[in-house]
């Protein structure tokens, strides 16, 4: 299927604030789909593998702002930090440092979110409250302003359960949105969170009606995967 910009549109009209962003979720999509997408206007795409999205990278217009959502292994970060606009899914310690490295390499700073474990499900990545408490402490209180000057923390993202009883997903968006709010209380230059990404095509009013500015879209714009 191709992309639904009728769908796109419908949803853009419905949220309830215009600061809300849409990241279109193209994995295992074609270049063609993506480049009708981006001819319609849309240019925040997210992926989730990084040889795939090396190869769209590459291919497709370089005004595209690459979002990767997945879980993201620190020996393939040197491939995306060149171009990659926001990393979502930044869980554990090695992989900032990574990201850290690499993009000093590449002389800027990378754009990040720090996803926190929320869901009941052992498959899920993230910090807990706790950890990510710690890791302010150890990286981004004031004596430490140095250690990661290459990265900036924008927010923080997170995944609800694979469930149909939404009480669950509503509670974890929740929690998440109460982690954010008392995170946000704390900044430094390289860490002021201002993004909450969370909800996708089966929960995404959920996460809208507990704070969330920015969902990402995979199946409603782009069907099903297979
Ligand atoms: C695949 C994916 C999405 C999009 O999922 P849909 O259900 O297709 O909207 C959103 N976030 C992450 C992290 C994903 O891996």
């Amino acid at each position: 299927m191709p992309f639904n910009l009728e769908k796109y549109t419908s949803i853009k009209n419905e949220l309830p604030s215009t600061k809300i962003n849409i990241v279109a979720v193209s994995k295992t999509k074609s270049v063609e789909d993506i480049q009708e997408a981006y001819d319609a206007g849309i240019r925040d795409f997210g992926e989730n593998y990084v040889q795939e999205l090396i190869g769209k990278y590459e291919m497709l217009p370089k005004d595209i702002r690459w979002h990767f959502i997945g879980h993201l292994q620190s020996n393939k970060v040197k491939y995306i930090a060149p171009f990659i606009h926001l990393i979502h899914g930044v869980d554990s310690e090695k992989l900032l440092l990574e990201i850290n490295k690499q993009a000093k390499k590449n002389q800027k700073k990378i754009n990040c979110l720090l996803q926190v474990y929320i869901a009941s499900e052992e498959t899920k990545f993230g910090f807990d409250k706790t950890e990510l408490e710690l890791l302010i402490t150890n990286y981004f209180s004031l004596k430490k302003s140095e250690a990661l000057k290459n990265i900036n923390i924008l927010g923080l993202m997170g995944m609800a359960s694979f469930t149909d009883d939404l009480s669950i997903v509503e509670s974890e968006f929740s929690y998440l949105k109460t982690i954010y709010d008392t995170t946000r209380n704390f900044s430094t230059t390289n860490f002021n969170l201002s993004i909450l990404s969370m909800g996708m095509s089966s929960d995404y009013q959920i996460a809208i009606k507990h704070g969330s500015n920015m969902i990402r879209i995979g199946s409603l714009l782009f069907g099903e995967r297979h």
